[in-house]
C-alpha cells in the first residue's frame, strides 16, 4: 500500500487488526473528513493511533514548499519513492480555493511546450497518492475550505483513468467535494473522454487544445496524431450532449505559433458548435522550449476577437509562474527526483 489514503473503509479492519466497524468508520472519517493525522485522532486509543501511523504510512515526502503571490499560492514538490516525484499546487482566490493535483509522476504525452512532458514518464499514481495531495493542501488552506479540484498537475489523467476516477469518487463521496467543482483535463484521449461521458458524476472536462489545426496541433500535442481534431470533436460533442456539462478548451498562447488571425478563425469554427469556453493561458517559459509567450497586447486582441464572435473566453491568471507552478510548468527539477537526503 503506497499511502494510508489507499485503503477503502472496508480494508481498514484487516489492515489494522480486526477493528470493529465503528472504529473503521472513525479512522476513515478522521483521515478524510477531519483531515487529521493519526496522532490528532484523540477519539482513538493511543495504541491504534500508533499502529495507524506505522502500518499505514503517509506516501508524500515533502522535499520543497514554495509560497508566492503574497501567500496566496503554495506549491509542493513531493518525493514518492527513490525515482518519482510530483508537484501539487494550492491557490487561494477571493471566491474559491483550488487545489491542482498530479495523477502521474512525469508524463508520456510529450507536449513540446510543457516542462513535465520534457522530463518523460516515471509511473502512475495510486488512488491514495492522489487523495493525499488534496489532504495536505486542504490542511494548509485551513480555516478556509477547498472548493475546487483540478486534475491539471503533472501527468495525463486519462492515462491513469481507473485510479484518477477512484480518487474523484473518494473526494466526492468521502470528503464532500461537489462533482461540479471537479475538473478533469486531457490532451484529448478520446477513449478516456468517452468513459468520462458515461460516469454518473457531473464532472467538468477541460481539453488542452492549443491549436484547431491538425498540422500545427500534431507538433504541439503529439497525441493529436492518434486522436485528430475530428475524432476529438466527436467525443467532445457526445460529452456535452450527454452530460450537459460545460466543456472548456485550454489554449497556451505562443508568440507566432498559435496566436495568428488564422488561429482565431480555426478556433471559433471548432469551439462554436461545442459551445466550449476558452481559457487563454499566456505561455510560461520552460527551459526546453525556447519560444516566447504572446505579448500582452496580442493576448488582449485574441481575447476580444473570440468574445466578439460569441466564444466565451477568459484569460487565465498564470498564478505562481514565478515558482514554476503555472499550467504546463509542473516538473520537479531533476535533483528532486533523487531520494531526499
Ligand atoms: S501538457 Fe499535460 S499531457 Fe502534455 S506533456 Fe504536459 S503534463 Fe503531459
Amino acid at each position: 500500500m503506497a499511502s494510508r489514503y489507499d485503503a477503502e473503509i472496508d480494508d481498514l479492519s484487516g489492515l489494522l487488526g480486526d477493528l470493529p466497524a465503528y472504529r473503521s468508520r472513525q479512522v476513515f472519517e478522521g483521515l478524510h473528513k477531519n483531515l487529521a493525522s493519526p496522532q490528532e485522532m484523540t477519539n482513538l486509543p493511543q495504541d491504534l493511533r500508533d499502529l495507524l501511523e506505522t502500518a499505514l504510512p503517509s506516501a508524500l515526502r515533502e522535499v520543497e514548499k514554495t509560497v508566492t503571490d503574497d501567500g496566496e499560492t503554495t506549491k509542493w514538490a513531493f518525493a514518492l519513492d527513490e525515482k518519482s516525484a510530483i508537484e501539487t499546487v494550492l491557490m487561494n482566490y477571493r471566491q474559491r480555493v483550488t487545489v491542482c493535483v498530479s495523477t502521474q509522476a512525469g508524463c508520456a504525452m510529450g507536449c513540446t511546450f510543457c516542462a513535465t512532458g520534457q522530463g518523460g514518464f516515471f509511473r502512475h499514481l495510486t488512488v491514495g497518492e492522489i487523495v493525499e495531495q488534496y489532504i495536505v493542501a486542504a490542511r494548509e488552506a485551513q480555516p478556509r475550505r477547498v472548493t475546487n479540484i483540478v486534475f491539471m498537475g503533472m501527468g495525463e489523467p486519462m492515462a491513469n483513468y481507473d485510479n484518477m476516477m477512484a480518487a474523484v469518487n473518494r473526494l466526492h463521496h468521502a470528503i464532500g467535494i461537489s462533482a461540479r467543482k471537479i475538473t478533469i483535463s486531457t490532451v484529448g484521449i478520446v477513449p478516456g473522454i468517452r468513459r468520462l461521458t458515461q460516469e454518473p458524476l457531473q464532472l467538468n472536462l477541460a481539453v488542452s487544445l492549443h491549436s484547431a489545426n491538425d498540422v500545427r496541433r500534431n507538433e504541439l500535442v503529439p497525441m493529436n496524431k492518434r486522436y485528430p481534431l475530428s475524432a476529438l470533436g466527436d467525443a467532445c460533442m457526445e460529452y456535452v450532449e450527454t452530460t450537459n456539462r460545460r466543456l472548456s478548451f485550454e489554449w497556451a498562447l505562443i508568440d507566432g505559433v498559435n496566436d495568428t488571425d488564422r488561429d482565431i478563425k480555426e478556433l471559433v469554427a471548432y469551439a462554436r458548435p461545442l459551445k466550449a469556453h476558452v481559457n487563454l493561458i499566456p505561455l510560461n517559459p520552460t527551459p526546453g522550449y525556447l519560444v516566447r509567450g504572446t505579448s500582452k497586447e496580442r493576448v488582449q486582441e485574441f481575447f476580444s476577437a473570440l468574445n466578439e464572435q460569441g466564444i466565451m473566453t477568459t484569460v487565465r491568471n498564470t498564478r505562481g509562474s514565478e515558482i514554476a507552478a503555472a499550467c504546463g510548468q509542473l516538473a520537479v527539477p531533476v535533483s528532486f527526483s533523487r531520494p531526499p537526503v
